[in-house]
């Protein structure tokens, strides 16, 4: 029989009702003739929940308590799919992350899939299973301690699954429709993409469109995995939502594809440091060995041999990167007079592989923010995208205008 990967996020299974609607979606699915594989994630603010609760107990948790707590509402999600199929007549069973295993690194709260073992679910469909009901966002580790995915993890879960079981397709049901010019959150011009490249997508998720986790978007790349983002809300038809594919199936691409936002990075000034041969390493080794992802940089020009270095992290970096500075300064290995953490700021992203062949992108993207009144702190590029920080007040407007600059409301 032919597997075909369903994977539904929070919103899909908030409550009993949504459960059934999804089994329903199921069922169809299985009358196809397909065997599937359906992931779940926790009811919609579960994991949120869960994580204030680890943090209220212990502010410097231990991760690996930190993953069992955290994990724990995709065990309830499973079981109630897979009860949920049975009342419905179709043979299912649920399965945790360690039963299957899932296995993984040992990264907690980050942890990366390494292998997923077939025969064991598999064996099941052979005995006349229909639906395997797994726990999405969770693993085992190699010391057998529960590890989870890293937020928005069930994605990744999903794909994985979808590769190592050859599946004919990933499906990816959330409350969108699929993927979209930008958050249809922040925009009611954005469009629907029916097809949006991998490369694409990667650079969107990475820079903040949490559709899906940037990790499934490699994941998919990397085995070729047919994925497809759509709602869990609406009648559906097999060419519905948005394909995530190979650049060459994409007939016409626009030169911007779409816009994306996060709140999530810090501005970070290093004020007077020396301008001398290996400032840059002698800064960026220890924020690298100490962990720190290091986005955006600018080194200001030198006035009497000293200059302020400024440099982007995430937010939730910033502690790690200023003791990371400070024991740069203690060993002496660089000296500054101050350290500036500027965390009201929000990164935007303009991505498109139309921009590798077509230039003026950047230009268009500074003016449209000039006219608006717009301040950029900080730029990065590289082959398909443009990055600016700019004041956290200014996010909305900035997506929206660039949006209207780049004519994305005619996207399809
Ligand atoms: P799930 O719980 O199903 O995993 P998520 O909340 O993780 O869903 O992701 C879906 C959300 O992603 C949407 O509700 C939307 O607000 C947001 N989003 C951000 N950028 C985009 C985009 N370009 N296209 C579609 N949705 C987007
Ligand atoms: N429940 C997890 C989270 O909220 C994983 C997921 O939904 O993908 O991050
Ligand atoms: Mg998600």
């Amino acid at each position: 029989m032919p597997v075909l990967v369903m994977k539904f996020g929070g919103t899909s299974v908030a409550n009993l009702d949504r459960i059934k609607r999804a089994a329903k979606r199921v069922g169809v699915e299985v009358a196809k003739g397909y065997d599937v594989i359906v992931i779940v994630s926790a009811m919609s603010g579960k994991t949120n929940e869960l994580v204030g609760w680890v943090n209220e107990t212990s502010p410097l948790y231990d991760a690996r308590e930190y993953d069992a707590i955290v994990s724990s509402g995709e065990n309830v999600t499973a079981g109630l799919m897979a009860l949920t199929l049975q009342e419905m007549d179709v043979p299912a069973r649920s399965w945790q992350g360690w039963q299957v295993p899932v296995k993984t690194t040992s990264a907690h709260s980050a942890a990366r899939i390494e292998e997923i073992p077939t025969d064991n679910i598999m064996g099941k469909f052979g005995e006349g299973m229909k639906v395997a009901v797994v726990a999405g966002f969770q693993g085992l580790s190699p010391e057998g301690r529960i590890t989870t995915l890293g937020r928005g993890g069930s994605d990744t879960t999903a794909v994985a699954f979808a590769a190592a079981f050859e599946a004919e397709r990933c499906d990816i049901y959330t409350d969108v429709d699929g993927v979209y010019t930008t958050d249809p959150r922040i925009t009611d011009k954005a469009r629907k993409l029916d097809k949006i490249a991998f490369e694409e997508m990667l650079e969107l998720a990475s820079l903040g469109a949490k559709v899906l986790q940037t990790r499934s978007v490699e994941l998919a790349m990397r085995y070729k995995v047919k994925l497809r983002v759509l709602s869990s809300f609406e009648e559906q038809s097999d060419t519905a939502g948005t394909l995530v594919c190979a650049e060459e199936e994409i007939m016409e691409s626009n030169v911007v594809s779409g816009i994306a936002y996060s709140r999530d990075e810090a501005k970070m000034t290093l004020i007077s440091v020396a301008d001398r041969p290996g400032i840059a390493a002698a800064i960026f080794g220890p924020l690298s060995d100490a962990g720190v992802n290091v986005d955006m940089i600018i080194q200001n020009i030198a006035e009497d041999g000293r200059t302020d270095m400024t440099f982007s992290c995430p937010t939730d970096q910033v502690k790690r990167a200023e003791k990371a500075m400070e024991d740069a300064k203690s060993a002496g290995d660089i000296n500054y007079h101050d350290l500036i953490a500027d965390t009201d700021v929000a990164k935007i992203s303009a991505v498109g592989i139309g921009m590798r062949s077509q230039s003026g992108v950047a230009a268009k993207m500074f003016k449209t923010l000039s006219d608006e009144g717009v301040n950029i702190k900080v730029i990065a590029t590289s082959e398909i995208k443009i990055s600016v920080l700019v004041d956290r007040k200014y996010m909305e407007l900035a997506v929206q205008a660039l949006h209207d600059a780049f004519e994305l409301e005619k996207a399809v």
